[in-house]
């Protein structure tokens, strides 16, 4: 089988699976043959050997069973980054860009922060590449959670200014307080948990309401900021008047911030 022949089969039978079909097939292509996917049109001619063949058509019918192709590639871009990411943490999702844009608005006078729950690090590793003055603490109770986030940190280049905590948050101490705090908790419903068979349900399951991670990581991240310090979290849309009214118990300002999609999907608040 020829590399052309692999794209055009791959790109029909994805199509039952997903509307990135041609690009998807080009991706696992490119995966297949170790090279870049701009490259694959250069080698439209080439026969496929049989050990990429096979390698290929495994792939291939994984995807075409829902298994995500971010695991499959092992990879995933994140403002305008390339992670490093595995089945050991959650596919990192569009709207948590944006938990990091505003994060970056506010951060201007601010010299250090805490990411609650850092998974494969996107959130803090981002922020530390975009803001160079910064300095971050990442803390997650999944080890090998702490050990993509150690991946992604090297990777970027921004590994002497991240310390990487392996810890469950609610028995985390420190004497020195943050300016400002980040979290983007499990909070998925558990009974929509079979939608999200691959991704680990630790990095997921927000309990019965998805509410379950709120009042500590509220309480806890009061006590962690420093006064004028802001605490910024991901919520889904359907908790958050009560992630408000728990979060107004403790913090000023309080506001509720919508993603692209205009869904209330942040939380805001400043410790004063
Ligand atoms: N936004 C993700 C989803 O809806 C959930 C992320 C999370 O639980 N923090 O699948």
């Amino acid at each position: 089988m020829t590399v052309k022949d692999a794209l055009s089969e791959a790109a029909n039978e994805l199509k039952s699976v997903t509307e990135s079909y041609y690009l998807e097939a080009l991706l696992l292509l490119s995966f297949t043959l170790n090279i870049e996917k701009e490259k694959v049109y250069l080698k439209e001619h080439l026969e496929l050997s049989d050990t990429q063949t096979q390698s290929f058509i495994e792939t291939l019918n994984k995807r075409l069973n829902g298994y995500p192709l971010p695991y499959i590639l092992k990879k995933r871009e994140f403002m305008g980054l390339e992670f490093f990411i595995d089945e050991g943490v959650l596919i990192p999702r569009q709207e948590t860009e944006e938990l990091v844009e505003t994060a970056l608005k506010e951060c201007k006078d601010k010299k250090n922060f805490l990411d609650i729950g850092s998974g494969s690090g996107v959130i803090c590793v981002s922020l530390l590449y975009y803001n160079t003055d910064l300095r971050g603490v990442a803390l997650d109770i999944s080890y090998n959670a702490c050990e993509i986030t150690k991946i992604n940190a090297e990777k970027l280049g921004v590994s002497n200014r991240l310390e990487i905590i392996h810890e469950d948050f609610n028995l985390f101490t420190t004497e020195k307080k943050f300016d400002f705090i980040v979290s983007n908790p499990p909070y998925v419903k558990t009974e929509f948990l079979k939608n999200l068979p691959y991704e680990p349900a630790e990095a997921l399951d927000g309990g019965e309401l998805g509410f379950a991670f709120y009042p500590s990581l509220i309480n806890k991240s009061f006590d962690l900021l420093n006064q004028n310090g802001f605490a910024l979290f991901e919520i889904d849309p359907p908790i958050s008047m009560q992630v408000r009214t728990e979060m107004e118990k403790y913090f000023s300002k309080v506001s509720i911030l919508k993603d692209l999609a205009k869904n209330d999907r942040f939380i805001l608040g400043v410790k004063k």
